[in-house]
């Protein structure tokens, strides 16, 4: 699943950032919106500012998506798909720098490819599209019907932080090649990737108006998600703002949506389980991205005779993790994006401590050696003062943590955390020694794993394979890995959520059809 790392590469010359809006095939200022600054999340320093779309830009690109769409759709699917096929190989050559913009902006260190990750799920698109067509029926006398699948008109993708790549293409390439033009609003936290996109579009040879970028914030996603002529929008991000975009969707035009929201997702790791292969699996799912990932276990479930090595080896492995620079050969764990998440994480881990939980870093467990003692010399500290124009700050670093023993009524034990922190929960085993799975214990794992109002991914660790089924069955998500854990998914299988996870499907064979309206032809046979 994960491509062979880039290496660890440079920032990007600041002067050769693109920062302009893209609208109607070619970067344009914009109009007399305030510009937002971004941050180096290493050390809190100013690296660029990003003009924001105004109502007039917003406009002005609908415009250019809107008299695009009827000729784009026209082209057809083989045309679609050899554009698509150029932009893949366009996103191998440049995922050096693709990388390198996301690491400069979120922290994310360059192991994280998704570039790469993106190209190959393209390619899969590409070949869908043709084979993107309806049904006929002739079952009733006089009656021939045909079913047409129609692109939606001009759609919209509002985009996280935390996998812009990825999930901007997740929603771009299957609405495109179904016909749609789209506008898409990257977040104003880590906008640079998507913004060089749309480089590698003009260089692939996309007509002008098929994609067309409006940077700014949560303004510019009300005036998408207020719009009365887009009819589609594919959200990915909180559950907060999912429910206002819904909002906003309904009271316009009834628009069409996908959401994919947060998560807060079980690791349920049972007494026959691996135990090295668990460990690892989940102290991965929390290490990459530092933990800011929809998907992450952030609750970990272990069964009371695996628990003591387990956690042991857990709290060994994951607060041993020196949070570094993300261009720094070697790094794993990056900080988090910005102080507003820096901020909110540490505001719930003071809550765990303060509730009575055991919350356990670096600096409790030893691991790293004594030299580690005072991580406070050796990361760079929280400065935590006014300059005038904002704070200014020695990094938004958080130290890998373990929470034990959190009461259930906390934010911590209930909300997504969005870090490097972990609740770790036990179990009881199986009394026969034998059934690991008795019905009562299917009762509690129903209510320590589903209790959430979240659902967007499940991991199961055990050696039998009626277990690992059963809590297939079970476990409320959108997807339960087997003896792994996030961040893998397949792009050609569906994701998404249950409950407020979210509402619709991303990525899998019917990635286009979901763009697609059907419309009935009905013909009277004489
Ligand atoms: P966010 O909700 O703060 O912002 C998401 C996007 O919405 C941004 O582009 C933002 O500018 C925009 N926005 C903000 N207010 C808006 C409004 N009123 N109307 C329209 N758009 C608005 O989320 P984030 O911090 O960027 O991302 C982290 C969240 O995304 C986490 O909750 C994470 O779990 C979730 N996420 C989910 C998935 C998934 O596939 N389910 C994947 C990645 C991230």
């Amino acid at each position: 699943m994960f491509p062979t790392p880039v290496g660890a590469t440079q920032p990007p010359p600041l002067e050769k950032v693109e920062t302009r809006l893209f609208i109607n095939g070619e970067f344009v200022q914009a109009t007399g919106a305030p510009s937002y600054p971004l941050h180096n999340p290493v050390n809190g320093s100013y690296l660029l500012s990003v003009p924001s779309a105004s109502r007039q830009d917003v406009e002005t690109a609908y415009q250019a998506a809107n008299r695009a769409q009827p000729g784009w759709h026209s082209l057809g699917a083989q045309v679609w798909c050899s554009l698509f096929l150029k932009l893949a190989s366009l996103l191998r050559e440049n995922s050096a720098r693709l990388v390198a913009l996301e690491s400069m902006v979120m922290g994310k260190p360059s192991t994280a490819a998704d570039a790469l990750r993106t190209a190959p799920m393209i390619e899969n698109l590409a070949g869908q599209a043709i084979v993107n067509h309806g049904e006929s029926s002739i079952t009733t006398s006089g009656q021939m019907g045909v079913s047409l699948l129609v692109p939606y008109g001009v759609t919209a993708a509002i985009v996280p932080w935390n996998t812009p790549i990825l999930l901007t293409l997740a929603k771009l390439a299957p609405a495109l090649l179904a016909g749609n033009t789209m506008i898409v609003k990257p977040s104003e936290r880590s906008p640079l990737s998507v913004i060089m996109l749309a480089k590698l579009f003009q260089e692939a040879g996309f007509p002008p108006g098929v994609f067309n970028i409006v940077n700014g914030g949560e303004e510019v996603g009300t005036m998408l998600s207020t719009h009365p002529g887009i009819r589609k929008i594919a959200f990915t991000g909180s559950v907060e703002t999912g429910k206002k975009v819904a909002r906003a969707s309904a009271e316009s035009n009834l628009k069409n949506l996908v959401l994919e929201l947060g998560g807060k997702n079980p690791a349920v790791i049972f007494d026959d389980a691996d135990l090295e292969q668990a460990v690892s699996a989940t102290e991965f799912s929390l290490v990459y991205n530092a933990g800011q990932v929809c998907m992450a276990n952030s609750r970990i479930l272990v069964q009371q005779g695996i628990a003591d090595r387990f956690i042991e080896a857990f709290v060994q492995k994951f607060t041993a993790r020196v949070p570094g620079d993300p261009f720094a050969t070697g790094t794993v764990i990056g900080p988090l994006v910005d102080r507003r998440a820096y901020d909110s994480v540490m505001d719930y881990i003071d809550e765990a401590r303060a509730s009575g939980a055991k919350v356990i870093d670096a600096r409790i467990s030893g691991a790293g050696g004594s030299e580690r003692r005072d991580l406070g010399r050796t990361l760079p500290r929280q400065a935590k003062r006014r300059d005038g124009s904002g704070f200014e700050d020695g990094g938004y670093f958080v130290l890998p943590t373990v929470i034990l023993d959190l009461p259930n009524d906390t934010r911590a034990a209930k909300e997504e955390i969005f870090g490097p922190v972990v609740e770790i929960k036990t179990f009881p085993s199986s009394a026969s020694g034998e059934e690991t799975l008795a019905p009562e214990l299917v009762d509690r794992l129903n209510e320590m794993a589903n209790s959430q109002e979240y659902g967007l991914y499940a991991s199961v660790f055990t050696r039998s394979l009626s277990t690992a089924m059963k809590m297939a069955r079970l476990l409320e998500a959108g997807t339960v890995a087997i003896n792994q854990s996030s961040p893998t998914i397949l792009t050609d299988m569906p994701f998404g959520g249950f409950k407020q996870s979210g509402w619709g499907r991303e990525f899998g064979k019917e990635s286009i059809e979901r763009w697609s309206l059907t419309r009935t032809v009905l013909f009277k046979l004489d």
